[in-house]
């Protein structure tokens, strides 16, 4: 059985950056349970196992996110960027109808080759198992023993290792947190639903600007959160982040519709046929931020860092690999480098802090609305 020094699991962009700095200096394996790479052929893509599939996401860069890579030397390469690239945002208040443009610096990716990118820097060292999923932890005297498996059947493949560091970049379910038995709050975790309108049904969805901005709309009947549209050059994204009521209900199709309905006054129709996926999104208070145990670290949404106001996620997951790279470099002792962790982060906690307070603004309906009136930071 191989021993590595870090074993990562999840290699979205928090593992991706752990590994690529870590790579070159420490045994390092990443794992996940996407193949993160397109079948290269219909009869790979036939053959049983898991599949590539992209994240559930926005693929929004926000300009925190653009300049920690910038200050890495890591230039975005034109193959990531989408062909869409809006710059205002629609603000639509649907109880008040109420409707503001204001300009907006995010860059419209690509998910799926952001991801692809990131990986792309991940030195050659590093032992990768794509399309594995972490299926069991167990604690030894100086580490871990952990199982891997390709498949939901018997005829997948298991892979057993040691690993005297465990990581867990696995995003907002994260199985290593529940080993750690340190879930979030079950009120922090939306569930975030997105049809995917490919460009074929244009014709059959319409609204104003629909190709040209993004779109962000409240309802409190909707969420407490946020909902959105995303343009991009082959298909338009109509997402939205329901709170846990919605989600113990089961009630997400019945809320989707619901949604569709409500756009439908403030002139968007999408009666066209769509392509649906969702997963869990975490919305941190302080208190669902963790960033570990002994030698497991937890690093991304995984440690609920995500921005409680936006949902932008990026930044939070480059600076907490960053910051777990440069202790597990620096100090030997897992002390030390839990330590060394924890003092990295506390920046990020207090940027979550303010996140939290300017969300009491924004997502307050009549401070909102207010704002939106008086047309603060408004272009029209
Ligand atoms: C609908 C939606 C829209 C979003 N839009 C944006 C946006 O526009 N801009 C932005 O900045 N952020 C956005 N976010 C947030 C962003 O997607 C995340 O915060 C970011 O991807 C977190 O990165 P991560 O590496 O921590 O986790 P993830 O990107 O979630 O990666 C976790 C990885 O772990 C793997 N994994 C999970 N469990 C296991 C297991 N047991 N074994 C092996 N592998 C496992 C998964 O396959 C996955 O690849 C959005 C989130 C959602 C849900």
């Amino acid at each position: 059985m191989e021993n590595y020094d870090v074993a990562i699991i999840g290699a979205g962009p928090a593992g991706a950056v752990l590994a690529q700095r870590l790579g070159l200096k420490r045994k390092v394996v990443l794992v996940d349970a996407r193949p993160m790479q397109a079948p290269a052929r219909i009869s790979e893509s036939l053959c049983a196992g898991p599949h590539y599939l992209e994240k559930c996401c926005g693929g929004l860069l926000a300009p925190d996110a653009r300049k920690w890579l910038s200050n890495r030397g890591l230039f975005l390469p034109a193959s990531v960027l989408d062909g869409v690239q809006p710059d205002n945002l629609r603000a639509l208040d649907l109880t008040g109808s109420l409707e503001r443009l204001y300009p907006t610096e995010y860059i419209n990716l690509s998910r799926s080759s952001f991801e692809k990118w990131l990986l792309s820097l991940v030195p050659r060292g590093v032992e990768t198992f794509y399309g594995y999923r972490l299926k069991k932890i167990e604690r030894e005297k100086t580490g871990f023993k952990l199982r891997l498996s390709s498949g939901n059947n018997a005829s997948g493949s298991v892979i057993e290792l040691r690993c005297r560091f465990l990581v867990g970049a696995d995003g907002a379910n994260s199985m290593v947190r529940r080993f750690l038995n340190r879930p979030a709050r079950s009120q922090a975790a939306y569930l975030a639903v997105q049809d995917v309108f490919p460009a074929e049904s244009a014709d059959a969805i319409s609204g104003a600007g629909l190709f040209e901005e993004y779109v962000a709309f409240f309802h409190p009947m909707l969420t407490d959160f946020y909902g959105w549209i995303i343009p991009k050059s082959d298909q338009i994204i109509l997402g939205m982040a329901m709170p846990a009521w919605v989600r113990e209900a089961k009630k997400a199709t019945v809320h989707m519709e619901l949604l569709k309905k409500m756009l439908r006054p403030a002139g968007y129709d999408f009666s066209g046929s769509f392509r649906r996926s969702g997963c869990l999104l975490l919305r941190p208070h302080l208190s669902d931020v963790f960033l570990g145990d002994d030698s497991v670290f937890l690093i991304g949404e995984a440690a609920g860092f995500i921005s409680p106001s936006s949902a932008e996620g990026y930044s939070y997951a480059f600076i907490s690999a960053d910051n777990l790279a440069n202790a597990i470099l620096r100090h030997d002792h897992v002390a030390k480098v839990r330590r060394a962790y924890a003092v990295a982060c506390l920046k990020m906690r207090a940027n979550i802090l303010y996140k939290l307070s300017k969300s009491l603004i924004m997502f307050s309906p009549s401070i909102r609305q207010m704002i939106m009136y008086s047309g603060l930071f408004a272009k029209v």
